[in-house]
Formats: structure tokens, sequence, C-alpha cells
């Protein structure tokens, strides 16, 4: 059932190891079940979508975001003719790299790292090291390429080049020259040549951003920062509301809102199966080496494009910037910042079996407080400072 543009597994351009093939799995279900076997996978449910994971249980949190993200890719995949697998693999492990408390403690992380920059001199930077601050997509690939020890011959989870492609979504060209110098070839050649990744790789993509636009919704009502009312102003919601009063006049509350999203999610897909089919026609692409020379082919059409901006942009100004989101975030950032700082002043604080061969020890520490979850971090945020942040 495979479109002659998708991966195909038995032209995987191979793992940077040689394994023998499994008996009954193709390459990119290995991938996906060994990242579901992975340690920072099932850290992912105490990580932060937006919501901090103890303001509430049903709040999306890393691990049910990347679940949702697989759902939407497969479902598209499938009508697309691309591999289900490779781009499950990919949704799966999209967010490994991600610190504790979403995106402010990455961004708090980033500027400990670069802040410390300057005393690179003192501590040169390690050959196993990136450059500059943080990035996350680049995290996730140290995640399955490095960090995850799980192998006798080998660190990380030793991935397909495909599944590697479509983890590393953006990269510095700083960092795409690092990497190519140490795998050339490689996962970072594409950043410096402007090529696209697979079209698997780029249909997980839009799913995450299906994905997230729906659940922030979702999440932003349920929270009470965001309102029925003030989502009347959003066109990709509201005319999807209007049409589910339309077919159930009584509907109101919560089941008016997910029948709402439910609506709102079928026509993103339907719109990137029917858009992206175009533009593979259009293009004339019969391989997926002649998908990654073109800009990327799986797209929303430019109506849906519009719509899907004007709701980010909505969430952006009424959610993320949300004055109670932002004061936990403030308080994220200094939890983030106080450890950075106390592992630096002291690296016997490290437990032993984080520190790292060929890393400065201020990328050890950032590595170490990237993989924590939200509690984990909390608690030693206190053990440490003896200030107590959140309760
Ligand atoms: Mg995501």
């Amino acid at each position: 059932m495979l479109a002659p543009y998708a991966c195909d597994p038995a032209r995987s351009r191979g793992r940077r190891y040689p394994e023998p093939e499994a008996p009954t799995r193709n390459p990119y279900q290995r991938d996906r079940d060994r990242v579901i076997h992975s340690t920072a996978f099932r850290r992912l449910v105490y990580k932060t979508q937006v919501f901090l994971n103890h303001e509430g249980d049903l709040f999306r949190t890393r691990l049910t975001h990347s679940l949702e993200v697989a759902q939407l890719g497969r479902s598209i995949a499938r009508a697309l003719g691309l591999h289900e697998d490779l781009v499950e693999a990919i949704a799966l492990a999209h967010d490994l790299g991600h610190t504790p408390f979403g995106h402010a403690g990455q961004d708090a992380l980033n500027a400990c790292l670069r802040a410390h920059e300057g005393e690179a001199a003192r501590e040169p930077r390690g050959e196993a090291e990136p450059h500059g601050g943080f990035e996350h997509n680049l995290q996730s690939l140290r995640v399955v390429d490095e960090l995850e020890e799980r192998y006798p011959d080998f660190d990380g989870l030793n991935l397909c080049f495909e599944t590697r492609e479509g983890i590393l979504k953006r990269c510095s060209r700083a960092n795409a020259e690092w990497l190519q110098a140490r795998e050339p070839g490689g996962v970072g050649e594409r950043f410096l040549q402007g090529r696209s990744p697979s079209l698997e790789a780029q249909l997980v993509n839009v799913a995450d951003e299906i994905a997230y636009n729906a659940h922030d919704i979702d999440d932003g009502v349920r929270s009470g920062l965001l309102t029925l009312e003030q989502l009347e102003a959003v066109a990709l919601f509201d005319v999807h509301r209007r049409a589910a009063l339309r077919d159930h006049p009584k509907l109101h509350g919560r089941r008016l809102l997910y029948e709402a999203i439910r609506r709102m999610l079928s026509a993103q897909v339907y719109d990137v199966i029917d858009a992206t089919r175009q533009a593979l026609r259009d293009a004339g692409v019969q391989t997926p080496e002649q998908a990654r020379a073109h800009p990327p082919l799986v797209r929303f059409s430019p109506g849906m494009r519009e719509a899907s901006g004007a709701l980010k942009r909505f969430l952006w100004r009424n959610l993320y910037r949300h004055p109670q989101v932002m004061e936990t975030t403030g308080r994220a950032r200094r939890v983030v910042a106080d450890l950075f700082q106390a592992y630096l002043a002291d690296a016997a604080l490290l437990p032993s079996a984080r520190r790292r061969q060929g890393l400065s020890l201020r990328r050890q520490v950032a590595d170490y407080i990237a993989g924590m979850t939200d509690r984990f971090a909390i608690r030693e945020h206190e053990r440490l400072t003896g200030e107590r942040l959140f309760f």
C-alpha cells in the first residue's frame, strides 16, 4: 500500500551501528518500539505541555500530546500511502528532548547555557558537545543518539537514518556543521544544502500543529483561562461550533466544545490530505529523494494555513501569554536557573552516573536538567535551595 514517494524500510539508509534485522518487525516498527521502551519516553508523562504537570490530572502532558500527534499522523499517512510506522516513530520521539516546564524551562536553560558561553575559554566545548545554547530538536536527537543508555555496544537507541532525520526538525547552521563533521552525509546535511526531510517527517510537523491547536483550546477552556465566547472570534473554531449547533440545536457547554473541536480536527486532516495530494501531483514526485528536493509538500491549503495561523495567534495572545500562565512559568524559570547554578557551583551534586566524557560541565548539567520531569525538578530545587516555589 506504500506510495512510490514513501520511505521504504527495505531501502533505509540504515543505522549508525549495523545490527541484524528483526525477524518479524520492519526497521521503522523496531524504532517505534525502541522509543516506547526508552526512559525519556516514560518521563514525558510528567512533563508540561502548556499547563504545569501538577496543575490538574486532565491536561495534556508531553506524553498524551505525542500520542495525539502519532494518531493524527498515522491517519493521514494511511490516506497518503506514506509509511505509518515511520510516522509513528518520529511522532512519539519528536518531543523527547523537551525540558521540564515546557517552553519556559527551555528558554531558561537556553539562557543559562548562553550566559556561560563566555566561560568557554576556561572550560572549552567538548568534542561530543553541540554549539551554543539549548535547541530542543537537537536535544531530542541527542537523546536517541547518545543520552539513552540501554544497549551493551553503543550509546543511544541506534535508530534508522529516516527516524533521526524526522526527529531533527530544526537545527542551527553551526550545529548542522558540527553534526556533518561527526557524521558526513548524515542528518545535519540537509540544513546545509537547504533540502527538505522525508514526507513522513513533514507530516509529523503538520500533525504536531493540528494536535496542539486543538488540544490547547480544550485545555484552555478546561482551565477556565479561555471561554467559549472568546473562541467565537476564531474563524476556524467558530465555523464548526455553528455547524455543530445547526445539527444539534440544544448542544452546549463541554459537549459543544468537543463536537466543535472534533469537526475542526477532521476538517484540518482532510484539508492536509487533499492539499498534499495536489502538491505531490503538481510536483510530479515519484521517489522519496525527489520529495526531499522540493520545499515541503505535506501542507495545508492556503485558506487553511491562514486559518490555522489565526488560531495560533489567538492562543498565543490569550492562553500562552495569559497572566496566570506567565506567573507559573516565571517560577518554573527560576527553578531551572537555580538548579543550573547549583550544579555548576558544585559538580559533586550531579549523580556520578550522569557524568559523561567529552562534554563540558555546563553541558552535562544542561543534559541532566533537560531530562528531569517537572516534579523531580521541583523536588530537587527544594532540596538544594530550601525554597518551595510550588505546592
Ligand atoms: Mg510537539
